[in-house]
């Protein structure tokens, strides 16, 4: 019978973050994985989505503030949500502006800006040099 992993299985198996890979996501790590869905998921967005599609997408924005795991992110991000409603219209749209809102928290926690022009080449296309494909 196969036994069940221990902890000791998983210690050569560390992210790239200080902690094992096998620890619960930290803020930082639960955000890269918000971070990485979100984008992804607006990348691929329908340019003309259905009216069901848009209330989902919708559902699933306005649903952060209430369920996110790190509770000052999601009261900022109600805040944010609140001045600028999620633009739901179409993927360029939707990507244009999670980008702008996820360069807002970039900002507040003393971040660079990302240029909002390459949304596509980081989410969707990988660069023209070929090395992500
Ligand atoms: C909704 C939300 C709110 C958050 N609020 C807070 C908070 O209040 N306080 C806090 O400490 N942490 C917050 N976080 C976590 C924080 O944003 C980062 O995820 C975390 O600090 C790890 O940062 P990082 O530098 O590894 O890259 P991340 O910011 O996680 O970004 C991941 C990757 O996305 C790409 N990227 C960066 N900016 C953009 C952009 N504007 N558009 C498209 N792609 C981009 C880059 O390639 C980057 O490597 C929040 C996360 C989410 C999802």
């Amino acid at each position: 019978m196969a036994a069940l992993a221990t902890a000791a299985d998983f210690r050569s198996d560390r992210s790239s973050d200080s902690r094992p890979a096998y620890c619960p996501p930290d803020v930082e790590q639960l955000g890269r994985a918000t971070w990485t869905f979100l984008h992804t998921t607006a990348a691929y967005y329908p340019d003309r989505p259905t009216s069901w599609q848009r209330a989902n997408m919708l559902n699933l924005l306005h649903s952060l503030p209430v369920l996110y795991p790190c509770s000052h992110c999601a009261s900022h991000l109600g805040e944010t949500l609140r001045i600028n409603p999620p633009d739901v219209s179409g993927r360029v749209a939707l990507s244009r502006w999670l980008c702008e809102r996820h360069n807002e928290v970039n900002e507040r926690l003393g971040k660079d800006k990302f240029n909002c022009a390459k949304t596509d080449e980081r989410w969707k296309d990988g660069p023209s040099d070929g090395s992500c494909d």
